[in-house]
């Protein structure tokens, strides 16, 4: 028998009622209803105007005041004719939260009247009072303000509450002196930086006609579902987004009996509401399914624009956790929210291409295409190898840290997985009788005779971190509460950097004399001689190859985020950015300064937190437990019964090293380092997680032997198998 919260809990949960949303709408009716689209917008604006601001959006030139206040009206007519009466800059602070300045249409007038007024000022200027968003010093060097700026590739929408309707304009966030304060500004350049690049390559292949390269992404988000109920007897849960403590289930995830099943009735109900919620913001809900873990589900949209695709994937995760409430869920996006049982990741899958030369990851289907289909796989096979660390970097979190390298989780090494038939390929070019006489390697090993690739290389490994699946790679490791623009700012960053050296070397081997073809094969040579090693096929999750990674190929296995962050200070990593243009080195260093500080401070919440549960709530309860054992020992010595003092004994012992360890804590939270960032995140990882550890198991151990009547926290068995 439960205790008494978590059973009125359970009652709670059993009683509930699904939540009906309205039935749902022929997509054709909804699609995209909420936004402010080019249709719309063209219909509103006057012909020299629309295509001023098609322009912009196209080749990022700069909107005029005069465009401005155009759209501005428009958009305003739009979104009150809904019944707007406010709008919102939305920006994308370096944590990885949405952040909202809103503002009122309202413009009184002398008359005492009231009108509402947008102007085109407004519309590409905000002032968010940001002096609280971390920014890494940037503001206290340079100037106090930020301001946001629309975003115009990015779509304005309408957001909704049963209350009202607010207009929000996705915007970039940066201070009065140009410096990116947000995640927006970076992702943007990172992908004009590889549209620079690859259209360069693409001319080098004889190309004529270049639309410009955009970078796509498709992000499927993993989350757990857990009761509202038993998530509000779990503080751990609410503050910290992970249970601290928590025994294994006696029925775990060993019967998947989850994955792909029949999706809980009560949950499908939740989905179906986040679709029509989707799709209303236009943004493309594709599939839905169980997860692995029992309680594990997965939503992911149709790939598009990276820029837009994040801007989706934050609205995604809004809306997952506002319509969790309101059926009495709570949406779990942390990384590991329980020990033992699989975690989440958002894969994000990644391509560029144009519209003129379509896909250029995908293989394509004449030789011509699959030289530049391998030139561009190339790119990407030394861009991993080169700044492998830099892409851990950019998953480094306190909480994907729990993910990587345990469970069913990609590892912290980062290599690339091709796929047989593809490594097959590279490494037939590599052992490339090509070198020397180059004419006669050409026809055994000619362009001519590269083998058909399959777009669908069927052979999956779902143990890899990076893989290249068919017509884009999958960075596996991504973590599901993760917004996806550190991740592509690196992917596009890396990729600019690699194709500029491929179109180098290509332009060498031209001037040579070389024929396209040879000066092709001779590049993917070079790279798979000199980078040939960060290609793994293998199981990546065995610990042969974290031995092989590193012992033999030089591979870095960054275990934590306190391993990986200073990777940010290489001057590797700082010369890449400033080369890009993507990140100058106050943009950098501030970046490492925000994300050292946000893992300390996780840390140090769960830290205080173990303990506080330790202490208000574990140790009561086993103390309780502890009374009524010894009165029941009183009886049985009263009644001349046989004493039994074993489990007495077990239990007094545990409340003793509950409480030692909880001293031990304690102290250890009070002598965090003061002020060097890596000093506090080498003692978080080193210090006080083991520490925790040890409280846990303790506390977990206990959690088998106490009277469930008296034991406070949800059980793992209650929030992840309640159907
Ligand atoms: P799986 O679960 O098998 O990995 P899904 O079909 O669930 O695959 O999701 C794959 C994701 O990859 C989707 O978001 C899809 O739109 C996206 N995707 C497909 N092709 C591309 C591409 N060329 N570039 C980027 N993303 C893509
Ligand atoms: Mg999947």
């Amino acid at each position: 028998m439960p205790s008494a919260a978590r059973l009125q809990a359970y009652q709670q949960i059993q009683q509930r009622q699904p939540v009906a949303v309205e039935a749902s709408q022929p997509l054709a009716t909804t699609w995209a209803d909420d936004v402010f689209t080019l249709e719309r917008m063209k219909g509103a604006l006057p012909k020299a105007v629309f295509k001023s601001i098609q322009r912009s959006i196209r080749q990022g030139s700069k909107l005029d005041l005069s465009v401005a206040d155009a759209v501005a009206q428009a958009m305003k007519e739009w979104a009150t004719a809904h019944g707007a009466l406010y709008y919102a800059h939305v920006f994308y602070p370096l944590t990885n939260l949405t952040a909202e300045k809103h503002d009122g249409f309202i413009s009184p007038q002398a008359d005492g009247s009231a009108i509402s007024e947008f102007s085109g000022k407004l519309l590409v200027q905000g002032e968010p009072d940001g002096s609280s968003f971390p920014n890494g010093g940037i503001r206290s060097t340079f100037e106090a303000r930020g301001y946001t700026a629309w975003d115009v590739t990015s779509p304005a929408y309408l957001m909704r509450t049963p209350n009202g309707v607010t207009l929000c304009i996705p915007t970039v966030f940066v201070s009065w002196t140009g410096e990116a304060l947000d995640k927006k500004t970076p992702l943007l350049r990172s992908n004009a930086a590889m549209d620079q690049q690859a259209r360069r390559l693409l001319q080098l292949l004889g190309e004529t006609e270049i639309a410009p390269v955009n970078s796509s992404c498709g992000a499927e988000q993993e989350y757990f579902l857990v009761d509202e109920a038993f998530a509000a007897l779990r503080p751990d849960l609410r503050l910290a987004g992970r249970t601290l403590y928590g025994a294994p289930p006696a029925k775990g995830q060993q019967f998947d009996d989850h994955y792909f099943g029949a999706i809980p009735e009560r949950v499908q109900v939740f989905m179906q509401d986040v679709e029509q919620q989707l799709y209303r913001l236009g943004i493309p809900a594709k599939t839905r399914h169980n997860e692995v873990a029992p309680g594990q589900f997965e939503i992911a949209p149709f790939h598009e624009a990276a820029n837009v695709a994040t801007d989706h994937q934050q609205l995604i995760m809004t809306v997952l956790r506002s319509t969790a409430k309101r059926h009495g869920f709570t949406c779990l996006l942390h990384e590991k929210p329980f020990a033992g049982v699989n975690g989440s990741g958002k894969h994000v899958n990644w391509s560029v291409g144009n519209s003129s030369q379509g896909n250029l990851l995908d293989p394509g289907d004449t030789p011509h295409q699959n030289l530049q289909f391998l030139l561009f796989c190339a790119a990407v096979i030394r861009g991993v190898h080169r700044f492998g660390p830099l892409m851990r970097t950019a998953i480094a979190t306190a909480s994907n840290d729990h993910r990587l390298g345990a469970n069913e989780a990609p590892p912290a090494i980062i290599s690339v997985y091709l796929g047989s038939q593809l490594e097959d390929v590279f490494s037939q070019i590599q052992s490339g009788s090509l070198s020397g006489s180059a004419s006669k390697a050409l026809m055994s090993l000619g362009i001519d005779t590269l083998p058909e690739l399959n777009r669908d290389p069927g052979d999956r490994n779902r143990t890899s971190p990076f893989a290249f699946t068919g017509n884009r790679f999958e960075f596996r490791a991504v973590g599901s509460g993760q917004s996806v623009a550190g991740p592509l700012v690196v992917l596009n960053t890396i990729l600019a950097d690699s194709i500029a050296w491929v179109a180098d070397q290509l332009e060498d081997g031209l001037k040579g004399g070389s024929s396209l073809e040879e000066a092709g094969f001779q590049v993917i040579k070079r790279t798979m001689d000199d980078h040939g090693a960060v290609v793994f096929g293998g199981d990546g999750y065995s610990s042969e190859w974290h031995h092989k990674a590193v012992e033999e190929r030089g591979l870095e296995n960054l275990r934590s985020t306190a391993d990986a962050l200073p990777v940010l200070h290489r001057p590797e990593i700082r010369e890449l950015f400033e080369r890009q243009g993507v990140l100058s080195p106050v943009e950098l260093e501030s970046r490492f300064e925000v994300y050292a500080e946000q893992y300390v401070l996780a840390i140090e919440v769960e830290a205080r937190l173990a303990l506080r549960l330790a202490r208000t709530q574990v140790l009561p309860a086993v103390m309780a437990y502890q009374r009524t054992l010894t009165e029941v020992m009183l009886e049985q010595k009263h009644l001349h019964q046989p004493v039994t003092p074993e489990i007495p004994a077990t239990i007094a012992e545990g409340i003793g090293i509950v409480s030692s360890r909880s001293t031990d804590l304690e102290r250890a939270i009070k002598s965090l380092p003061e002020s060097d960032p890596v000093a506090q995140m080498r003692y978080c990882a080193d210090t006080l997680l083991p520490l925790m550890e040890a409280l846990r198991g303790a506390v977990d151990g206990l959690e088998e032997l106490v009277d469930d009547n008296l034991w406070p926290l949800p059980t793992y068995e209650e929030m992840l198998f309640m159907r």
